[in-house]
């Protein structure tokens, strides 16, 4: 039996949606599963982008043997240009991912010099200590693979991101009699996918939106105009052949989406008859009800072409009288208000709008609770780690652990940066590395211009506040007065009283957070909440509000 421990340390995805990032270390091998960023919420202003805390990494840039991606979903594969500009690896991942891939880090400028290697679905490649076998999943996005990794001290199963669609549109269906296998040689650990783990039953096939779109299609007398994340390329597909079907031409509006389009077609992951993809600036004269829109902005991203076209700020297209909106998406956690408000302004157009309450225009890409049972029933893992959410989903999926029989004190309900080790026999918790949040600022091409608009409009009209909190680097905690600094909001002198009293509230506010260490997200929210209330009341200007955090 090999003396040394392997050690399961997540980086990213754990106690969030978004950001998946896992690192398996043995000895002086290190591997790494996915790199994906997390889309900032609503009261990030001015951020574009999260990502993981990849010092660890960095720290040990040497040991790194490969990373290995499951699929090409921006959680999973966005972090990767970051990534690769401050280390070297090889990047295992199937066909489609690679292309995807390949925009991102051209779009990052790091595609020269990265080492990028293709394993189809049920191939397999050994890196140093680990021998990685990519198994066929069932995804909302064709090519996904969950990986059984072969290591020194026994199997391990990491699920990706899955689902046990019967009938997949595009792509295979997950590989369950694989799963069995590996399941009845014995398999010491299973990282599973726990994004719907509070979802009973099954999760409906991705067929169910076929039909929709052909309904919705048939029945709309003007132009149809699907939003998606431009990753949902088997959602794509459908919205194609629905088109075909009632003969209409199909636009694909936006850069990412027209990259992704345009690639995936390339690959033959996408299947087009001739003629029914159109340039944009081919729309005009074409009869409305031969029109179908295909672009982003599910999310109600302010700079997405679906805003832009609701803002009447699109250099082709208009929302209008007749037009049909589907937005074949659910809101990321944090989007919802975002989402609602553009939803608000298609309607005040005159557009019908189509979401999920309303009809079946979208389906989940992950497993719901019998879909998990049924992996764990199939991998029989002797431990078991729910991977891919928050606290909640975490803990309900390891519930159901519980309740297939792996024993409670097996399951490990894992935060970022938590260091699990683990050998055939036992497994145990014993540290936690640097995890968290970086956010990226104006960095992505695309976004800079909106953002810097955003931030320019906020700070015209009311100004700013820079707040600078000292913590203590040991403790962690709030330290002392913390100072502020204004710039076209208030004329000092004259407020200088009210700008004192607003830093008095501040201490205050931050005491209260109690013995624990101060959590920056947690602080961050807080002053930005109390100052916002705090100068309204007493100026009704709402400066943009900027807290420093400095460890003293
Ligand atoms: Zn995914
Ligand atoms: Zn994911």
């Amino acid at each position: 039996m090999p003396k040394t421990k392997l050690k399961i340390i997540p980086l990213g995805g754990l106690g969030e949606i978004g950001k998946n990032m896992m690192v398996l270390e043995y000895g002086d091998d290190i591997i790494v599963i996915d790199a994906g960023l997390m889309f900032p919420e609503e009261e990030m202003l001015g951020i574009d982008l999260v990502l993981p805390d990849i010092s660890y990494l960095v720290e040990k840039k040497e040991k790194i043997r490969g990373i290995f991606i499951t699929h090409g979903h921006e959680d999973h594969i966005g972090a990767l240009r970051y990534l690769l500009s401050q280390l070297s690896a090889p990047v295992y991942s199937t066909k489609l991912t690679n292309g995807l891939i390949r925009v991102k880090l051209k779009e990052g400028k790091v595609l020269e010099g990265a080492q990028l290697h293709i394993i189809p679905p049920g191939g397999e490649v050994t890196v140093a200590s680990f021998r990685v076998e990519f198994y066929p999943v069932c995804h909302s996005i064709p090519d996904a693979v969950g990986l059984i990794i072969h290591t020194p001290v026994g199997i391990l199963v990491h699920s990706g991101d899955f689902k046990l669609d019967y009938t997949p549109v595009s792509g295979e269906p997950t590989d369950l009699s694989r799963l069995a296998q590996v399941g009845a040689q014995g398999v010491l650990l299973l990282l599973a996918d726990s994004t719907y783990a509070e979802i009973p039953g099954y999760t409906p096939s991705e067929k169910v939106v076929g039909e929709s779109l052909d309904r919705i299609m048939s029945e709309a007398s003007g132009r149809v105009i699907v939003t998606t994340f431009s990753s949902l390329i088997s959602r794509i597909q459908q919205v194609i052949d629905a088109a075909a079907k009632h003969e209409r031409r199909v636009f694909i509006v936006g850069r990412s989406m027209t990259n992704t389009v345009r690639m995936a077609l390339e690959l033959g992951y996408l299947d087009a008859p001739d003629g029914i993809l159109g340039r944009i600036d081919e729309i005009r004269g074409l009869p409305q009800d031969k029109i179908v829109l295909v672009t982003t902005g599910s999310q109600g991203e302010p700079t997405s072409a679906l805003v832009r076209m609701a803002n009447r700020d699109h250099r082709h297209v208009n929302i209008q009288r007749g037009d049909t909106i589907i937005l074949s998406a659910t809101p990321i956690p944090g989007n919802e208000s975002l989402v609602n408000r553009t939803v608000d302004s298609l309607f005040k157009q005159g557009a019908r709008v189509i979401y999920q309450k309303l009809a079946h225009v979208h389906v989940h890409g992950h497993a719901s609770q019998e879909e998990l049972k049924l992996l764990l029933t199939l991998v029989k893992p002797k431990f078991f780690v729910p991977i891919h959410g928050e606290y909640r989903h975490l803990s309900l999926h390891g519930k159901l652990a519980e309740s297939i029989g792996v024993p409670k004190e097996n399951i490990f309900l894992l935060e970022d940066g938590n260091v699990l080790e683990l050998n055939a026999q036992a497994a145990k918790i014993t540290g936690k590395v640097d995890s968290g949040h970086v956010y990226v600022d104006g960095l992505s091409v695309g976004d800079v211009d909106g953002v810097v608009l955003r931030n320019r409009r906020m700070l015209s009209k009311d100004g700013m506040v820079v707040v600078i909190i000292a913590v203590n680097r040991q403790t962690g905690k709030v330290v002392g007065r913390p100072d502020i600094v204004t710039r076209g909001f208030v004329d000092t002198r004259e407020f200088q009283s009210m700008i004192d009293k607003s830093r008095d509230l501040l201490a205050k506010t931050l005491d209260h957070s109690g013995s624990r260490p101060a959590e920056w997200s947690f602080i961050n929210t807080k002053v930005r909440d109390t100052l916002d209330k705090y100068y309204d009341e007493q100026t009704k200007r709402r400066p943009m509000i900027l807290p420093f955090m400095v460890k003293v």
